[in-house]
């Protein structure tokens, strides 16, 4: 099997092999650290796990950067406000970014370096662009000249007679529509100063513009031409362009090999998700709606293929949810079923096997997750069927297990968490069972929503009522 992946450069789906055997050095862009990320920020922090995790299946070991922007233009007008620090202003977000990545289950990437903390490679960067003539200096800072790089323009299939040579664009907030040289470094203004975002340079003090961040850090770490890099498509113009531009200007060497880009989570309208628009969803918001992360994270990665738009809907969350518990209904049943009492069904121990090659096939076409769910959860299906008619013996289960496991390698749905209550919380639960016989519904659904409050949420299903943890 060979594992096939868009590449965004070539508009097509090419064969991936990483340059050193057996390694794949890969590069994503991380949060910039000044607001809580809405939820289509992660759904491309998921396809980013989906990526590493579907890498790791087919064995490759993983060398994975993902920069955190502690420093832009945002964050020093908030931190500004606030009167605070950058450091200080950012450290909240930070932190909150890392919680919710372990509540949705995120591995972790090798690498999580800080911008702030890598300003000399930037640096270092800038003045051999500098060197080579690809950049100039202006009054207010270093700026990349794009007319200086004739493969500008190339992996975003951008029409050149847009160009507007010369013209020069300062800030970090970009207009989509036309290229201009950029900003490397930007001379240290007052406000800079005050809240600690200024370092020293040849070429005057100041602080990097957001481009050079990336390329800085992912050579690095990674080295001058990385296997995939990888990003959410809003970035693709210019901040990848840009990327490209400095990198391959400053070192002479293909930047990147393999482009992957992830689309944008739109409303239940169809409007695409955004802090401008005021549709933002945040993660906290779905958990406080009594949401399990697990199933925010099956939505995110599994609804929809990567390169298609996905719509927040809550049928689409809860039919996540559902089949979150039915996988995890399906691993418990096989797991508690007695082995050797039991006729296999031959045809259903056929089909689990063909549904495991079915699925990582899915997967090896560009990882098409939903793809390869569905050829599960037609399974999953038919092994209810056959467990309630009792014709699940120990091939079967062996089978289904396996390709629980194998789907669990990039869903990571069936560890479950805490699974301790103390005695009030499970007296609570007898009490609103008590009340729902009694049926004093008004009650029962006090004590559902005084249970809510404290982070546990109920379901009532045809075994009975179950609970899980969700985050407050
Ligand atoms: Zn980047």
């Amino acid at each position: 099997m060979t594992l096939r992946l868009h590449d965004t450069a070539s508009g097509r789906k090419e064969e991936f092999c990483p340059l050193e055997p057996g390694v794949v050095r890969l590069y994503t862009c991380g949060p910039t650290v000044w607001n809580t990320p809405h939820i289509g920020n992660y759904r491309t922090f998921l396809f980013f796990d989906l990526l590493r995790r579907h890498l790791a299946v087919r064995g490759y070991r993983l060398r994975h950067v993902m920069n955190i922007t502690d420093v832009d233009d945002r964050i020093i007008e908030q931190a500004h406000t606030a009167g605070v620090g950058i450091d200080a202003y950012t450290r909240p977000y930070r932190e909150a970014f890392f919680e919710d990545l372990d509540a949705l289950r995120a591995q972790r990437a090798e690498h999580y370096p800080l911008a702030t903390e890598h300003v000399p490679e930037m640096v270092r960067l800038i003045a051999r662009l500098l060197d080579r003539g690809y950049a100039y200096e202006a009054e207010d800072g270093v700026y990349f000249r794009i007319a200086s790089f004739p493969a500008y323009g190339r992996l975003s299939r951008l029409d050149r007679s847009g160009l507007r040579p010369g013209a020069r664009v300062a800030t970090d907030r970009y207009e989509k529509e036309s290229a201009t040289d950029f900003a490397l470094w930007k001379r240290a203004q007052p406000i800079d100063e005050q809240v600690g975002a200024a370092w020293d340079a040849p070429f005057g003090r100041g602080r990097p513009g957001w481009h050079i961040e990336c390329s800085a850090m992912a050579m690095a770490y990674l080295g001058e031409t990385l296997d995939i890099h990888a990003g959410g498509v809003d970035l693709l113009f210019p901040h990848h362009e840009n990327e490209v531009a400095q990198s391959e200007a400053a070192t002479g060497e293909r930047f990147v090999r393999f482009w992957l880009h992830s689309e944008h989570v739109s409303d239940s309208t169809g409007e695409k998700m955004s802090k401008s628009v005021g549709n933002i969803v945040t993660l906290r918001d779905l958990t406080a709606a009594g949401y399990d992360p697990l199933a925010v994270r099956l939505f995110l990665m599994g609804n929809a293929h990567y390169r298609s738009r996905l719509r927040l809907t809550e049928e689409a969350l809860h039919a996540a949810a559902e089949q979150v518990r039915r996988l995890q209904d399906l691993a418990d049943r096989l797991r508690g079923l007695e082995p050797g009492l039991r006729s296999d069904d031959a045809a259903l121990y056929a089909d689990a096997l063909d549904a495991r090659d079915a699925y990582l096939e899915a997967l090896d076409d560009d990882l098409n997750l939903p793809a390869g769910l569905g050829h599960v959860f037609e399974v999953v299906r038919r092994a209810n069927a056959a467990l309630d008619a009792g014709r699940v013996g120990p091939a079967g289960r062996e089978a289904l297990l396996h390709l629980l496991e194998t789907v669990d390698a990039h869903l990571d749905v069936l560890r479950r968490r805490d699974v301790e209550l103390d005695d009030e919380l499970r007296g609570l639960i007898a009490e609103r069972e008590q009340a729902r016989r009694a049926r004093d519904f008004a009650r029962a659904d006090r004590i559902r929503d005084q249970l809510r409050d404290r982070g546990i949420v109920l379901e009532d299903t045809r075994q009975g009522v179950r609970w899980r943890r969700v985050e407050r």
